[in-house]
């Protein structure tokens, strides 16, 4: 397996083919966009952080059972992952009221919900990610509705995983983005990331967030806080 040419470069992340059709080579940046390419920075160290923290976490999702594109960490950037065709809905799932669900509905940051939340927006930069329902996304053929029930169960599930894992490394697992891809023969597997840069974490005990709303609302300690949510899951794998 040899690294190819460049075939992709998003906001956080380049795409690089490799000798292998079925897998390519993913490389994290520094770079940091918030509010749909309005506000664009660097946040050092960054994507070293985003790299390994994603790979552990796909890694501890894999025993139990979500299929992930993850295949190889190669270097501090760079990991090996299986290609797929990304579907285009990103789901998020919420613990706690938080960013646009707070702005949307009027309530405060904080409010912790009694049952996990889950919602769509159709992954499209240019319409700026609108928030779909589940209809939605089946008339326009983004998933087909067992398609849909196998991303919404496996999304609750990484949700259960994920919120007592953190809940072991002192953090409050607030909310997350997912993305999911299928494989050439139909299979749908967790793609992309999961790091401060689509989830919010705050500090269990003094509710210092500890992810990407530092870069989002000029928060100050940015890399900090980065540096400091990674060397808790560290010391927790
Ligand atoms: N998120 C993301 N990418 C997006 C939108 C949201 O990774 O394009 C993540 C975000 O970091 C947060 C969660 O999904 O952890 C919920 O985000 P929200 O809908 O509150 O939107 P935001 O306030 O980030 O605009």
């Amino acid at each position: 397996m040899e690294k190819g040419q460049e075939i992709y470069e998003g906001k956080a992340k380049k795409l690089y083919s490799t000798t292998n059709p079925e897998l390519i080579i993913v490389c994290y940046k520094d770079d940091a966009t918030a509010f749909n390419g309005l506000k664009k920075g660097t946040i050092l160290g960054k994507g070293i952080i985003n790299n390994k923290m994603s790979n552990l976490l796909m890694q501890h999702l894999e025993k139990i059972g979500i299929p992930t594109q993850f295949v190889r960490e190669l270097n501090d950037r760079e990991t090996l992952v299986k290609k797929v065709r990304i579907i285009a809905l990103e789901v998020i799932v919420r613990n706690i009221a938080a960013g646009s669900f707070a702005k949307h509905y009027g309530v405060e940051e904080g409010i912790v919900f009694e049952h996990p939340t889950i919602e769509f927006s159709y992954k499209n930069d240019a319409l700026g990610d609108p928030l779909l329902n589940e209809e939605h996304a089946l008339a326009l053929k983004l998933v087909s509705k067992e398609e849909l029930a196998l991303i919404k169960k496996y999304s609750f599930k990484i949700n259960d995983v994920l919120k007592a894992f953190w809940k072991e490394c002192a953090v409050t697992l607030v909310d997350f983005k997912l993305e999911f891809g299928k494989l050439t023969d139909g299979t749908i597997i967790l793609a992309d990331e999961i790091s401060p840069d689509t989830s919010r974490l705050w500090d269990s005990k003094t509710g210092e967030k500890l992810d990407k709303d530092r870069f989002r609302f000029d928060l100050g300690r940015v890399e900090e806080a980065y540096a400091e949510i990674f060397k808790r899951l560290e010391a927790h794998t």
